[in-house]
């Protein structure tokens, strides 16, 4: 009995490995060294990057720190295979460094004068992690949101280089610079319901990253008055948009409530 299932056994891994050794076992050899070699490309780009942005930046700890998250979550979204492949995964490097090389001139309104580019880094993460965004282009969208509005980009620079799915969010979350700010302003609530889902996804995670700033970090020379104003017209804005993703509307209508809280018990 021993010696047949013995002999079974060989035959078995004769015929089976004959059958994989010609097909299913070298496919998943190759596949797997592909992945493993995809991988290490990836994470030696964000490295590259990083290295530019250092320099651009002139390796200010904080705008790092959020490149570093950034960079993780998206290596983690790529190895788990939830939906970014790794030509994504290229673009959204080269938005973020092309971003950063933009705005290079530019700081936040914060007390330490931040390099600009940690607001749009922090942007495009709160779309991947909060709001769990997996479309590219949604995701360059966001990282390239202020060039045409703050620097000498163009849309058609944006074309070319990310095509026109990426220029046309872009293009839907630009404000008209000849207006007055307060007709441009009024404005952002009049056209909030007209957005596309990938531009009204973008506009949340923008007022999602600016209110909280002016909710538990004001611009300095911002007095109460202009504070409550921004928080009230960031939740008109948002209140008008596509409902479209819920963890992003939640995360902005608890900074609103934590705000109106914090002022009535002040
Ligand atoms: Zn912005």
């Amino acid at each position: 009995m021993k010696r047949t299932s013995q002999l079974f056994t060989t035959l078995l891994l004769i015929i089976f490995g004959v059958t994989y050794a010609d097909d299913t076992i070298p496919h998943q050899i190759t596949w797997k060294t592909q992945q493993a070699d995809a991988k290490q490309e990836i994470a030696d780009h964000f490295l590259r990057a990083r290295k530019i942005l250092q320099s651009l930046v002139k390796d200010h700890p904080a705008v790092m720190q959020q490149f570093d998250s950034f960079s993780k979550s998206v290596q983690q979204i790529y190895v788990a295979g939830e939906g970014l492949v790794s030509s994504d995964v290229h673009r959204i490097i080269d938005a973020t460094i092309f971003a950063s090389a933009q705005h290079r001139k530019q700081t936040r309104k914060d007390t330490t004068q931040t390099p600009y580019v940690i607001h749009p880094i922090g942007v495009a993460e709160s779309l991947v992690n909060l709001g769990h965004v997996r479309d590219p282009d949604v995701i360059i969208g966001a990282l390239l949101h202020d060039t045409v509005e703050d620097t000498e980009t163009t849309f058609e620079m944006l074309k070319s280089l990310f095509g026109s799915r990426v220029e046309g969010f872009v293009r839907e979350v630009t404000d008209d610079k000849s207006l007055l700010q307060a007709d441009r302003k009024r404005l952002q609530v009049e056209h909030a319901s007209h957005k596309s889902a990938g531009a009204a996804q973008i506009k949340l995670a923008d007022k999602l990253y600016n209110m909280t700033n002016v909710a538990t970090n004001p611009p300095p020379d911002w007095d109460k008055a202009r504070q409550d104003a921004y928080i009230e017209w960031g939740k008109q804005v948002t209140d008008h948009l596509p409902w479209v993703n819920a963890p992003l509307k939640n995360a902005i209508d608890t900074v609103v409530k934590n705000y109106q809280t914090k002022k009535t018990t002040q």
